[in-house]
């Protein structure tokens, strides 16, 4: 029969990179936790809507990138394109903002989007988000930023550079807008037809166009930081005051505009060079209006969202160090039906315990065994035959050194602990969660 492959643009998580993925998620959740950060879970999918009016019916991600398919009741369903709306729908849904305040949420989600699939780009990808609803002052800002940070430095990675910009509120876009509206209506006939779409109701979408004609044009446009309005003028000069005084370095890039029409004032992206055309890693920024936009109380909020491939690209182009898979602590290698039957209550008893232990599970030869004991990289081998059970007497080999102890069937379980104590050789490298 033919043979069925994955979806365009979606890739499957291997075993051999499952230990990889698991550190980088546990680090995220870890440095979110000291952060003052909770997991939050939402659905995979939501009403389109929620990203209609979240994400913003005229960008890219609504346009033209979401998986939107009708249910079979007929409700219009998309598969989460980001992490944001779903996260402030709940939040909002479940009066999370009715406690007090900032309201810190944190997620490691699965995202979809119909992109042209290439190095960097996928459509299913994954996102490590945080948000954090409820202060607009400019020290959050500077904080969140703060935290980005942390956490290149945490996977060690000192390569990523910062760039920051301002987009203002609505406020200061109207005068923004007719000046965009002014340079790209000049530009009218070679736009592509989405942004000549787009002049009209949000001119800067025209911005974060990815066709290269729009680009161009793009390039020479007016720029938001010199439209800012006081208050946010004000605000973005107190984020960076902050930032010079934590001595975080970075660039005013007043280009990035950010994918999603939800941002307001400070918008920051972490951008790696060494892994291609696709270098930014981490995107965020401040949503003043999201939370109202979706039927929650008007206040102001930020957040940002990592791409985890991008992230383990860096990491594989650093050669980042990984802990890799714990070696099983004990493997059961048995000649017999009486060997295997004492080995399978042996091995339970120590997994029991918390250690990683295992036995032959094909019907192998014992010299089989031992051979793949040693491929799986066993720290200890444990040989049972017929003479040794009746001989009260189970041989526990240390595979690294060589050495033989001995262990009578009762207190097995108890002299093989104290055996991975004394081997301090090993310390660390044994599996024990008990
Ligand atoms: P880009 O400019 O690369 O399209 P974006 O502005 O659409 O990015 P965001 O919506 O801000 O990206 O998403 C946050 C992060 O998620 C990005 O910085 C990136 O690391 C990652 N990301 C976004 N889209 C994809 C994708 N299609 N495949 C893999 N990672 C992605
Ligand atoms: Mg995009």
């Amino acid at each position: 029969m033919a043979q069925i492959k994955a979806p365009r643009g979606t890739q499957d998580m291997l075993p051999a990179n499952a230990s990889k993925w698991e550190e980088v998620e546990s680090t995220l959740l870890a440095t979110a936790k000291a952060y003052g950060f909770r997991e939050i879970r939402t659905p995979v999918f939501e009403s389109t809507e929620l990203f209609q009016r979240g994400v913003g019916d005229l960008t890219d991600v609504v346009q033209k990138e979401m998986y939107t398919f009708e249910d079979k009741g007929g409700r219009s369903i998309t598969l989460r394109p980001e992490g944001t709306a779903g996260a402030v729908r709940a939040a909002v849904e479940h009066g999370l903002l009715n406690d007090a305040l900032p309201l810190k949420l944190c997620y490691l989600t699965s995202c979809y989007r119909y992109e042209k699939p290439q190095a960097g780009r996928l459509r299913e990808f994954h996102q490590f988000g945080v948000e954090c609803l409820g202060t607009g002052e400019p020290i959050a800002d500077a904080q969140l930023i703060l935290f980005a940070r942390r956490i290149f430095d945490a996977f060690g990675l000192e390569n990523i550079h910062l760039e920051l910009n301002s987009i203002g509120c609505p406020h200061c876009r109207e005068n923004y807008y007719n000046a965009l509206r002014e340079y790209f209506s000049a530009h009218l006939e070679t736009l592509c037809e989405t942004c000549r779409g787009r002049l009209e109701k949000n001119p800067m979408r025209i911005l974060d166009c990815k066709s290269p004609v729009c680009k161009e044009i793009a390039a020479q446009a007016p720029v938001i930081l010199d439209y800012l309005c006081d208050e946010c003028r004000e605000h973005f000069e107190t984020v960076k005051g902050y930032l010079d005084a934590a001595e975080v370095p970075y660039t005013v890039n007043p280009r990035i505009v950010r994918g999603l029409d939800y941002y307001t004032k400070t918008v920051f992206e972490f951008i790696c060079d060494d892994i291609g055309a696709q270098g930014t890693v981490l995107g965020g920024g401040r949503y003043d209006g999201l939370v109202e936009e979706l039927g929650g109380k008007s206040v102001p909020a930020l957040g940002f969202a990592m791409g985890l491939e991008r992230l383990l690209m860096v990491l594989e182009a650093k050669q980042y160090a990984f802990e890799g898979d714990a070696a099983p602590a004990i493997y059961f290698c048995n000649i017999g039906q009486n060997a295997l039957r004492l080995s399978l209550s042996l091995c339970d008893e120590l997994l029991a315990d918390g250690f990683a232990a295992d036995l032959d599970l094909m019907g192998r030869s014992l010299k089989a065994q031992m051979k793949y004991a040693n491929k799986i990289g066993a720290l200890f081998t444990a040989v049972i035959g017929d003479d040794d059970i009746a001989g009260d007497c189970i041989k526990i080999k240390n595979m690294r050194t060589g050495e033989v102890y001995e262990s009578n069937v009762a207190d097995f379980a108890e002299n093989f602990e104290n055996l991975v104590i004394q081997s301090t050789l090993f310390e660390g490298e044994v599996e024990n969660n008990g």
